[in-house]
């Protein structure tokens, strides 16, 4: 859905500057994906609300065939944005969805779902990226929910300076995002640069951010930062916003949110406050209570 109304532009007098590249950690998960954890468990806390960035993307069916089969989920949310293939998604709430070329799917796990994510493809690429986001300890045990945005319902502007941006969540250039959340405020773009294209985004000087680029090069400052590289954005209470600039065509997403500064206990695919929480989450989910 691309807006063609006016866009409102984004005022950055004192861009952010990068705390740090981070080049992610290969590993796999499900039956055997491969993947690389570009927002690692260590990162939690800096990166508040996030709590994990799954990066996927190969030609070879070997990598993905397996997919993810049945397994749960409690206590917070999970984005996938999927680039190039097919993913099927089934849960215990009854819900089935395809997620493909372009679209999202955006989970809330709240109180507990289990689900599979399985490639619906034998052949051909593969790529897209799985994001983690907290919830609120109020909101931890809500109603599970999910919706499925497929690619030509997702919200997306064109800039005059040669920026594509496709608004996944929170709202840029005065254009809202296909999802809002009050707690968190995420803010996630996927942004396509033509050759010598900059992006300004205004930003809370309190919000935690990163850039992952997935494909070429951005400038950010000082700072000439690769292609599979998350560059952290550093936070300083009179910064405005960040600058992005592409010499050459490239695409990154640009992820930012409000702290929730609470405490993060985490085991597997369960993220609670408390070690007590993740004990009462095992044993419900062991007999069967999600
Ligand atoms: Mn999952």
């Amino acid at each position: 859905m691309t807006i063609t109304t006016a866009l409102t532009p984004e005022i950055v007098a004192r861009p952010r500057s990068v705390e740090r590249l981070v080049a992610g950690m290969a590993t796999s998960d499900g039956a055997g994906v491969k993947l690389t954890r570009v927002l690692t468990q260590p990162l939690q806390r800096r990166l508040d609300p996030f709590l994990m960035l799954d990066a996927f993307g190969t030609d070879n069916p070997d990598d993905y065939i397996g997919g993810f089969p049945d397994h749960p989920h409690r206590g917070f949310e999970t984005v996938t944005y999927m680039i190039a293939g097919r993913m099927r998604h089934r849960d215990s709430a009854g819900h089935e969805g395809l997620l493909q070329n372009g679209g999202v799917q955006w989970m809330t796990a709240g109180r507990g779902i289990v689900h599979s994510e399985l490639p619906e493809q034998e052949a051909g690429r593969m790529e897209g990226f799985q994001l983690w986001l907290n919830l609120p300890a109020k909101d931890k045990m809500t109603a599970p929910w999910y919706r499925d945005i497929q690619s030509d319902t997702l919200p997306q502007f064109a800039t005059p300076d040669g920026v594509t941006a496709r608004v996944i969540a929170g709202s840029s250039h005065g254009v809202d995002g296909a999802v809002q959340r009050d707690a968190t405020q995420p803010l996630y773009l996927d942004l396509h640069f033509d050759a010598g294209a900059s992006f300004a985004q205004a930003m809370p000087a309190e919000s935690n951010a990163f850039v992952y680029v997935y494909r070429g090069e951005l400038q950010i400052g000082d700072t000439a930062v690769p292609a599979q590289r998350m560059a952290i954005l550093a936070n300083a209470p009179d910064r405005d916003g960040v600058v992005l600039r592409a010499a050459g065509p490239a695409r990154a997403l640009l992820i930012a949110g409000q702290p929730l500064n609470e405490p993060i206990a985490q085991y597997g695919p369960f993220v609670m406050n408390t070690q007590q929480e993740i004990v009462q989450t095992l044993q419900d989910f062991q007999s069967g209570r999600f």
